[in-house]
């Protein structure tokens, strides 16, 4: 941190990494951020985590694309075997023109051939105008994010139960509350600056229940620490909800005035006793029963989760658990209550409200509603297009290999390493006879591309973001992008001329302006007053009005504004421990590094933290191994098997290992399993069964 003779301008924009939103001011110095500081966001308050304050010399990483990139007709055949630093001899520099005209030649008038992944790291602006192309390029909705990875589940059980996708109250509320479980997620290392919260919270003597298979940071300021069984969320959660039926500690009033279908909840809850379900997840029946009466007796409480809910083939009904357990006690719609799914990346909210998902156009609009459709057609002076639900992110990959799907338009997402049985997603897409790829460097999925567009950091683009908060921010240019790169939504428009689409835009401003016609969402939120305010958080109810916090006070936008309970029963895990295959794998993120690495791994703080890939086991079991920490272990699932690192660690459980996904060498993914929740078709990232040895050392 300097004073201002260090730099020569300062530019506020938003964090690029995680769902908190931080605003951040950029310190640019000779055209290069110099430094980052945290300015004073409605989410963050001037504290950032060490992503948000040190990761950002990616942006000026020598791998940076530079110039449109086209396959060499004479390049080896496609796979992971592309140098990012050095890949003349796979890819020949392009002129956009060409390149542009390139890209639209091989998906134009293909149709259902064409399937699109846009990215939760643009701006809302450029996740609109993708679902846009592909919906009026292609005339269906096979389009698709990263939300299909992270809370798809959560948002198909919040859609079903509660009406609307998004958090009914901001973290900070937790300020306001006297009791907060955090369940299924690891927010010291994935939503640092919220977890500051969670500390204060616990310091001024509230409640924090945490529930979580692996032990975390945050139970050292917790009143309760569950470690449960992995997999087991919905036995642990009926057994709470059970005693406070038993207990008559359910908010009758509330249930009354606010919920349908309590008398089918109440009856399937009988038979969840404590100790019966005890003997399922693993916590004693007296602490589920204290839980219990802790919750149910909160003035204000919150509920908070993660992946460690989402990522299950049961995600939905674990996170319909987590929305009864609030209904029956009325907490939602209050100072200090409400229901809080911590979304992952930054725009993760924000891309999916703007329609970047195959079921829903914006604002959660359904696609098989020819109302809906036929509002969008209109503002987009275009035809119909399919009132069919489109395909999700792994089912496009099983429509490649099936031959269906032969091209597509990938823009800032890498499904060569982030989709589960990830060796399946690299063969559909060396598969595909055209794949188009955007993006600011060449990721694991570039390298199967035909084309490579050239693209913009969070810091050389204007655009909005929405954050786990529901607030829309403004983010802003400090510096340029690099040579040729472009910003995405230039690059959008201009690929869609080529398309033979009628766009016209000529700022993000002008989709924005489009963006607010058909999502109430954004009424009273204006381009101008986000650049003159950076932050308006949705609904908004007036011009003059910082937004909502909490929704749902007086009812929730379902029929009869009544939202609903849906009995949730036990699933087993998909793929569970044998003889072959004896401990449980599950994956996740770690402080350091974001996602797949392509950013984090170029950010010379966070690579000099944690350079080498990892795993974490208990003492106990590497002494079993004959493994001493540093030592590396090999990984074997039914889809893989990785040699990596192994790390000591006393908060997994004896029978478990975590793996991090970010490193490309060691690929979680390689193992994991692709069996998905039924209703958000979200992979099972969190339970694989797996067999650890010690490597062979050669
Ligand atoms: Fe960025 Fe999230 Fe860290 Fe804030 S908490 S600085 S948004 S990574």
């Amino acid at each position: 941190v300097g004073d201002s003779a260090d730099f020569d301008s300062e530019v506020d924009s938003i964090c690029p990494f995680c769902g908190v939103g931080c605003q951040i001011s950029l310190k640019v110095k000779d055209g290069k951020i110099k430094y980052v500081e945290g300015i004073d966001g409605p989410a963050n308050e001037g504290r950032l985590c060490v992503k948000g304050r040190f990761g950002f010399d990616y942006i000026h990483h020598p791998h940076r694309l530079t110039t449109p990139l086209i396959r060499r007709e004479d390049a080896p055949a496609k796979g992971l075997n592309v140098d990012p630093g050095n890949h003349a001899d796979v890819f020949r520099e392009a002129t956009w023109d060409e390149a542009l005209e390139f890209a639209a030649r091989g998906m134009k008038g293909r149709g259902r051939e064409i399937a699109g992944f846009g990215s939760a790291k643009c701006t809302n602006e450029e996740a609109y105008l993708f679902q846009k192309l592909i919906r009026q390029g292609f005339g269906h909705n096979n389009v698709d994010h990263c939300t299909r990875l992270c809370h798809a589940s959560s948002v198909a059980a919040l859609m079903e139960n509660v009406g609307s996708g998004a958090v009914t109250a901001t973290f900070n509320e937790i300020e306001n509350a006297d009791v907060a479980i955090v369940i299924g997620a690891n927010p010291t290392e994935n939503h640092p600056v919220a977890a500051t919260y969670f500390k204060q919270f616990a310091k001024r003597g509230g409640k924090l229940i945490v529930m979580d298979p692996r032990g975390q940071a945050l139970k050292r300021h917790a009143s309760h620490m569950l470690q449960f069984r992995p997999g087991a969320d919905v036995s642990m959660l009926n057994a709470i909800m059970h005693v406070i039926v038993e207990e008559g500690l359910y908010d009758q009033q509330y249930i009354e005035a606010y919920t349908e279908n309590w008398e089918a909840e109440k009856a399937h809850l009988t038979d969840f006793t404590p100790e019966k379900m005890s003997q399922i997840c693993g916590i004693d029946a007296d602490v589920l029963r204290d839980v219990a009466r802790t919750f149910a007796g909160a003035k204000a409480a919150m509920i908070f989760w993660g992946m460690g809910i989402s990522q299950h083939i049961h995600g939905t009904d674990n996170s319909r658990c987590l929305i009864s357990l609030a209904l029956m006690t009325g907490q939602v719609g209050r100072p200090g209550a409400g229901l809080h799914p911590l979304r992952g990346q930054n725009n993760v909210q924000g891309a999916s409200d703007a329609g970047l998902i195959p079921m829903f156009l914006p604002d959660y609009q359904p696609v098989t509603d020819d109302g809906v459709r036929s509002a969008f057609t209109k503002v987009w002076e275009s035809a119909d297009f399919s009132n069919e639900k489109g395909l999700t992110v792994t089912e496009i990959m099983d429509a490649v290999h099936e031959g269906k799907i032969k091209g597509m338009y990938i823009l800032g997402e890498n499904p060569a390493m982030s989709d589960p049985d990830v060796e399946h997603a690299r063969d559909a897409l060396a598969k595909l006879d055209h794949l188009v790829v955007q993006d600011i460097f060449l990721t694991e999925t570039a390298n199967y591309a035909d084309v490579i567009l050239p693209a913009s950091a969070f810091a050389e683009k204007a655009g909005t973001v929405t954050n786990t908060n529901r607030q829309v921010q403004m983010g802003r240019p400090a510096v340029p992008p690099p040579g040729d790169a472009r910003e995405d939504w230039w690059i959008e428009v201009e690929l869609a001329k080529r398309l033979g689409l009628n766009w016209t835009y000529t700022s993000p401003a002008e989709v924005f302006a489009e963006m607010k016609l058909n999502m109430k969402s954004l009424n009273n939120i204006t381009w101008e007053r986000l650049e003159t305010q950076g932050a308006v958080t949705y609904p908004s109810l007036s011009p003059e009005d910082p937004g909502q916090a909490i929704v749902f006070g007086n009812g929730f936008p379902r029929p009869d504004g009544r939202a609903r309970f849906t009995p949730a029963s036990i699933i087993a895990p998909d793929d569970v421990p044998d003889a072959d295959y004896p401990m449980i794998l599950t994956t996740g993120r770690q402080l350091e590094h974001w996602h797949t690495g392509s950013m984090t791994r170029r950010a010379s703080v966070l690579d000099e933290l944690e350079p080498e890939a990892n795993c974490s086991l208990h003492p106990s079991t590497l002494r079993k191994l004959g493994v001493a920490p540093g030592e590396h272990v090999r990984l074997t699932t039914k889809r893989g098997s990785i040699s990596i690192m192994a790390r000591e660690d006393r908060a997994v459980a004896p029978d478990m290992v975590f793996l991090p996904f970010a490193y490309v060498e060691a690929a979680a993914n390689i193992l994991t399993n692709p069996a998905v929740d039924p209703y958000g078709k979200i992979p099972e990232f969190k339970f694989s069964a797996v067999r650890v040895e010690a490597e062979t050392q050669t």
